[in-house]
């Protein structure tokens, strides 16, 4: 029986091939035994994390002032590890708000200083430079790349020009490794890894090494990201399991050709549904404006909301699963990440035009200009 195309918002959607080499691999990894059962201090574990992370570089081509570090706690883990160990002896923190991800960082920084809000958007575009204002005091600019919920992405990362010094973290959690990124802009970038390259258990932390080393020491060891980068983020027993399924993406991303493979299929994926969206604006509205459209998280919304339940229902029915929006905002979301093959993509725009011939609009549509 075909698997059905899961666009769930993470965790979310496998390639196919990673998923058999798991189930040919989980008895024996080569060495005789599970990986599952290995020591994480023994070669099999050590050699694949080494191995990780040197993929991991050479995909990002990531600059040798930097490190990367594997944290346990995914995401909201380091909406705390952020302020804790970038902080310094400064009390100030920014934040660019561009919808709930961005948000819920910023209530968090502000348990260990004051945060300073840089832009405060409401989740239906990401700003422009000029509209981003940064304290040159603060002590780093943090904002989401790709805002899961909402469905807004930046094409580029907000410019520090003004504000050389302040470094720069991003949260990539749903757009990690799907297009180049030019790592020497940023101080910090992480992603939990369960959007895009793997299983819940770890995310992946980029740190230039100089912002190494400013954590109190009140900060609990585990918190601290120079123990981690001391110990090869090995300090104690870590989610062997989630590296490990990140050691698969990471070779299943290079096979497929590299970030620009990965972005030439988001942009490819993305633009089939948001076409289908435009094309039936009697059926679909979208709020994200159009240059700010994520290629990860295709939010969108039925005009005749009463057919949101019917839709996600019929979807499941034709191998279409997991449609619907996230709880704050209801409505519709397609998450494209990429494991998505274009296939479908393309299953889903079809669904879309023939849920729409089925169920004949029954709401007034504005005439002209709408979003
Ligand atoms: C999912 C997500 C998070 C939260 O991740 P958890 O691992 O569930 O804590 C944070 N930021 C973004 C952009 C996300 O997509």
């Amino acid at each position: 029986m075909a698997r059905p195309y899961n666009f769930a918002a993470g965790p979310s959607t496998l390639p196919e091939s990673v998923l058999k080499r798991i189930q040919s691999e989980i008895m024996d990894c080569g060495c005789g035994y599970s990986i599952l059962e290995a020591s994480h201090r023994g070669a099999v574990v050590m050699g694949m994390i080494r191995d990780l992370r040197a993929r991991i570089r050479s995909l990002l081509n990531i600059p040798e002032n930097y490190d990367i570090l594997f944290c346990p706690g995914g995401g909201h883990m380091q909406f705390a590890m952020v302020p804790m160990n970038l902080l310094g002896a400064g009390t100030l923190s920014t934040y660019i708000i561009t919808g709930s991800w961005s948000k819920a960082a910023a209530k968090e920084a502000l348990r260990f200083g004051r945060v300073q809000t840089a832009y405060n958007g409401s989740g239906t575009r990401v700003p422009g430079d000029d509209e981003i204002e940064i304290n040159p005091e603060t002590s780093y600019c943090a904002y989401c790349e790709n805002e899961t919920v909402h469905g807004v992405e930046f094409k580029v990362p907000p410019s520090m020009e003004a504000t050389p010094s302040v470094p720069l973290v991003a949260d990539q959690s749903s757009n990690f490794l799907s297009r180049p990124v030019d790592v020497s802009k940023f101080g910090l970038i992480w992603a939990g890894v369960q959007k895009n390259f793997g299983v819940p258990g770890i995310a992946v932390v980029i740190l230039r090494r100089d912002l190494l080393g400013l954590a109190s020491n009140e900060v609990p060891m585990m918190l601290n990201y120079s123990v981690y980068s001391r110990s090869e983020s090995v300090m104690n027993t870590p989610p062997v399991f989630a590296l490990y399924v990140s050691h698969l993406m990471a070779q299943w991303i290079e096979e497929k050709g590299g970030l620009e493979a990965m972005n030439r299929l988001a942009i490819e994926r993305s633009t089939i549904v948001y076409d289908a969206i435009d094309s039936m604006p009697e059926m679909y509205t979208g709020h994200v404006e159009k240059d700010s459209r994520s290629r990860m998280n295709v939010v969108f919304r039925l005009r005749d909301e009463q057919l949101t339940p019917v839709f996600v229902k019929e979807a499941a029915a034709a191998g279409l699963v997991n449609l619907a929006g996230h709880r704050s905002v209801g409505g519709l979301r397609a998450s494209l990440y990429n494991a998505m093959p274009p296939e479908g993509a393309v299953a889903l725009a079809n669904f879309m035009k023939d849920f729409a011939h089925r169920h004949p609009l029954n709401v007034t549509v504005p005439v002209a200009g709408g979003n």
